[in-house]
């Protein structure tokens, strides 16, 4: 065996979806397989070409391997965390649609994800099996948006909605932006940066509709700006489509200042204003990612002044029980004293 660090394993063809696939490909050693097939009864796994080529399989803590990597902490569900920690369900008119706010309305047409994020506050659910909304339930879904005038703004999510084909994607879209009372759509996403080749010119084409689509990529460290992501946002920009970033606060991946500041800067690149940065929702078996609130504070004060405040999110928690986000500050004036 040659000294110095392992050779970084191939690019996988394929997305890798089971524990034996990861540790074939190099991602995970051989001790790690049984507790990895352990997790995998309970929670789905999926780890893309894109995302596999940027992990480094030499580090333990990589950050980018740590999102997506199953792990054996994931079967302990610590006292606090719950099934649905945001409590979408009781807010759920029809099935695929979640109302809580006046304004606005979710449309989840489908639970598959491009990858399965460990931390993600609707493991519960989320998964490549059933999952999507049928032809009657869509219909019934945007039938509720039809005869819900209040609703300014549809919010598709999942699930990751551009998993969908371009053609189904783009016939959802163009129903609800004819609705008179439909202003906004928004879509939230994790393909621009864990499946950026999903991002073609037919996707693209689907997206530029008249009405304002606002797109909200979810990532958490500057390294998943590839060249290859940064192209599909691109072109996501270049069909019209307002690009937002949405982050979780996560141990281990971006609990530091600097991760932050190269996040928020890398998004900026790709042309996407960061929105929101997540407090951790305490969904089942995520305890290992969560950083508190206080810490979050003090983070997020490092970096005042010293980025352009284009890069500045609102740092928000999800109110258990449904109660909606809240802003968390930090609350500068009250520290400058
Ligand atoms: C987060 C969320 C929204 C969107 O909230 P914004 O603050 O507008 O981004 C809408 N509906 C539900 C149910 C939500 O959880
Ligand atoms: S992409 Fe979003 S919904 Fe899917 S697993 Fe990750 S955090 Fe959850």
């Amino acid at each position: 065996m040659p000294d110095g660090p392992l050779p970084r394993p191939e690019r996988p063809e394929r997305t890798l979806t089971t524990p034996e696939a990861l540790q074939a490909a190099g991602l995970i050693p051989a001790a790690a397989l049984p507790g990895a097939m352990a997790v995998a009864e309970r929670y789905s796994i999926s780890v893309t070409p894109a995302v596999a080529a940027l992990i480094d399989p030499a580090d333990p803590a990589d950050p980018i391997g740590r999102q997506y990597l199953p792990d054996p902490a994931e079967l302990a569900t610590a006292p606090h965390e719950l099934a649905d920690p945001t409590a979408d369900a009781p807010h759920s008119p029809v099935p695929g649609v979640v109302h809580r706010y006046p304004d606005r309305a979710l449309l989840k047409p489908l639970l598959a994800c491009p990858v399965y994020c460990r931390f993600c506050f609707r493991r519960e659910a989320v998964g490549p099996e059933g999952g999507v909304l049928g032809e009657a339930a869509l219909e019934a879904a945007l039938g509720w948006f039809a005869r819900t005038p209040a609703v300014r703004e549809a919010i598709l999510t999942g699930g990751d909605p551009l998993m969908l084909s371009p053609r189904r994607l783009g016939m959802i879209l163009a129903r609800l932006a004819a609705l008179p009372h439909i202003e906004i759509l928004r879509i939230h996403s994790r393909v621009p940066v864990a499946a950026p080749e999903r991002v073609t010119a037919t996707l693209a084409a689907a997206l530029a509709v008249e009405t304002p689509l606002y797109l909200c990529v979810h990532a958490n460290h500057a390294r998943e700006f590839t060249p290859d992501a940064m192209a599909a946002l691109g072109r996501l920009h270049a069909a019209g489509v307002v690009l937002l970033g949405q982050s979780v606060l996560l141990r281990g991946v971006n609990d530091s200042p600097e991760a932050l500041e190269a996040l928020f800067r890398a998004m900026l690149r790709a042309r996407v204003k960061p929105y929101y940065l997540h407090q951790l929702d305490p969904a089942p078996g995520t305890a290992r990612f969560a950083v508190p609130v206080e810490e979050g504070r003090a983070i997020l004060r490092a970096l005042r002044g010293r980025v352009t405040g284009l890069a500045w999110p609102v740092y928000v928690q999800e109110r258990p029980g449904g109660g909606g986000k809240v802003p968390l500050g930090p609350d500068y004036a009250a520290n400058e004293a």
